[in-house]
């Protein structure tokens, strides 16, 4: 085989080669092959000298052009190569943007969250902070200083869960009061919102269930503030528009005591299944505070009176949203929850 020959057979290898490659790895084990320092093409052209004289330019130019040619069919099929493994990738990551989105499940504020945010904007409004206490309480601050002695009969009116004998579920949020009147001197404007805890589970009633209770003590405070303050909180939270009506009532730690009404406001008043006929609906328990109260914390009541009140949570929240069954609350169901 002729020099001419076995260039044309070197051209026809590459050739084949170039076809069935197809990673960048192999085109490099290619160029090596032929190009490199010891490649077929290399060694071709350290054979010239062998060749007489008149035969190495016409020789020499055939092995130019056979280089030429492969180092740029090499470099043609890299930029194929290339471009075939990029496609891949793209393949790989395509997205279809048409699709719909992967939908993530959101939670919802529970009811009870959203109405005790409201309750207490509308008292922090009026000037009054949040106070907060144990769920854990000791008997003494949950009945003993709010007037409620060992014997007294209000504490039947309370099922009480005992943690042992002197230690309490509290259930109320009024130890609260008792624990701030003790830190601090008057004037005290404070509500207290959380869970108290009942020995009681019917279809309305829970063993926890939330409330909310205010105090107000101050030089000069009458009847006459609390039913102003109590007014104007009930036309904040149920509309200006809602009737409200104070009946006399009792409670161990206030005296004189009240219970407020307010105009049914699925009915407005008419008489309706909610309200049993009567228009109206009961909504929270008020009082000026028991002098006997303030001998348990040392203000003097000559000096200072005040008022307390005390509402369900719950309560305001079915009132607010006209929910009629208490267990909604607790089972915690998304579809009832995203209502509000
Ligand atoms: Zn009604």
């Amino acid at each position: 085989m002729n020099l001419r020959q076995e260039i044309d057979a070197l051209e026809r290898e590459i050739k084949r080669f170039l076809d069935s490659c197809d990673t960048l790895e192999a085109l490099d084990q290619l160029r090596i092959n032929f190009l490199g320092k010891k490649g077929k093409i290399t060694l071709l052209t350290k054979r010239l000298g062998s060749l007489a004289k008149e035969e190495r330019p016409e020789a020499g130019k055939a092995i130019n052009r056979l280089k030429a040619w492969a180092t740029e069919a090499l470099e043609t099929r890299k930029e194929a190569i290339k471009t075939a493994l990029r496609e891949r990738q793209l393949q790989k990551e395509w997205v279809d943007v048409t699709l719909p989105g992967r939908r993530f499940a959101i939670g919802r504020e529970h009811p009870i969250t959203l109405v005790s945010r409201e309750i207490t904007g509308i008292f922090t409004g009026m000037g009054f902070e949040v106070a907060e206490g144990p769920e854990v309480e000791l008997d003494y601050y949950n009945f003993e200083a709010l007037n409620i002695p060992k014997d007294h009969p209000a504490r039947d009116m309370q099922d009480t869960f005992y943690v042992s004998d002197n230690v309490v579920l509290r259930t109320h949020t009024s130890p609260v009061q008792v624990r701030t009147m003790e830190k601090q001197r008057p004037p005290v404007r404070i509500i207290t919102l959380g869970a108290v805890y009942r020995c009681d589970s019917d279809v309305t009633h829970t063993p926890m269930f939330h409330q909310v209770e205010g105090l107000l003590v101050d030089r000069n405070i009458t009847m006459g503030d609390l039913k102003g303050v109590l007014t104007r909180f009930v036309h904040l939270m149920f509309g200006k528009d809602i009737g409200v009506r104070f009946r006399p009532s009792f409670f161990p730690f206030t005296e004189p005591s009240a219970e407020v009404d307010i105009q049914c406001v699925i009915c407005k008043g008419k008489g309706c299944r909610v309200c049993g006929q009567t228009g109206w609906l009961e909504i929270l328990g008020c009082g000026m505070v028991d002098p006997a109260v303030y001998g348990f914390v040392g203000y003097d009541p000559e000096i200072y009176s005040g008022f307390a009140w005390g509402l369900g949570v719950e309560r305001v929240a079915m009132l607010k949203y006209g929910i009629n069954d208490l267990r909604s609350f607790f089972e915690n169901d998304i579809r009832f929850l995203s209502q509000f």
